[in-house]
């Protein structure tokens, strides 16, 4: 009686490897269309790529959105890895930046009172 639906290891890992198989199955296919609509050269630092450097050459979402890969590559930016790499710490320090609090408009904290709920402790104690 096979009625019980609990997946066994087996089945569990199988589901993963083909979810990652399709991840990098999508990955490589806008990777190989961007290189094929888009000169080999990274749009950053100018560099060529060509034959086994082409590993190098990366494609970059301009909105940072992977999920986002309309087909006329308009999200899609050639990167060689160190300018990626750059875009997306350049990225991240703007986002921190925006994080961090400024000018001083921020409510202060609610007063702190060191001693409050002493009085309870001390009333606890009879
Ligand atoms: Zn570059
Ligand atoms: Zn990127």
């Amino acid at each position: 009686m096979a009625s019980k639906k609990r997946r066994t290891e087996a089945e569990r890992s199988h589901i993963l490897a083909e979810a990652r198989r399709e991840r990098e199955r999508k990955l490589k296919s806008y990777r190989e269309r961007a290189l094929r609509m888009f000169p080999w050269v990274c749009a950053h630092c100018g560099r060529e790529f060509s034959g086994k450097r082409l590993r190098e050459l990366t494609v970059h979402h301009k909105d940072h959105d992977h999920d986002n890969n309309p087909l006329d590559g308009s999200n899609w930016e050639l990167l060689c890895i160190y300018c990626h790499d750059y875009e997306h710490s350049k990225y991240l320090e703007e986002e921190w930046h925006d994080q961090a609090p400024g000018g001083g408009e921020q409510e202060p904290p609610a007063t702190y009172r060191p001693f409050a709920g002493l009085d309870d402790l001390l009333k606890d104690k009879k």
